[in-house]
């Protein structure tokens, strides 16, 4: 944990994302504060929005229920790989910041550091598709 974050801090920022903020219906990443009249925006781009639809669509041809979701076994795969690297990072990471022999120097601080953002970067940057692209949604 880099000086000056708590844990708790982290832990209170973490359940503000996931609980106060509202996020894409597709991609779940936080939706910008809407100003003014109009509709609340459920999607942060047209891109999720389409790929929502989709989903939506090819559930039910499918008979799939609301909450069920094919996806590409390639692309579980690859969801599973980075999460199990983040996890190792993590795992390293705790340890390196608690070494048997005292405080970790600011070197040991920086490499967990670094260690983890490498692990964590390709999860930030992912992207879910959905099976297949329509030509054109519906408005
Ligand atoms: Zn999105």
């Amino acid at each position: 944990m880099p000086a000056g974050i708590t844990a708790s801090a982290a832990a209170a920022a973490y359940r503000f994302v996931m609980t106060e903020l509202r996020r894409c219906r597709w991609c779940r990443r936080a939706l910008p504060e809407r100003k003014g009249p109009g509709r609340t925006r459920e999607f942060c781009s047209p891109r999720c929005r389409q790929w929502d639809w989709v989903s939506r669509q090819r559930a039910r041809e499918l008979a799939l229920s609301e909450g069920e979701l094919v996806i590409a076994k390639s692309a579980l795969d690859e969801l599973h790989d980075q999460l199990y690297v983040l996890a190792c990072a993590v795992d390293d990471a705790e340890r390196d910041l608690d070494p048997p022999d005292g405080a970790p120097t600011p070197d040991d601080v920086r490499q967990a550091l670094d260690w983890l953002l490498e692990a964590a970067r390709p999860l930030r940057d992912r992207e879910l598709a959905a099976p297949v692209v329509p030509p054109s949604i519906p408005s």
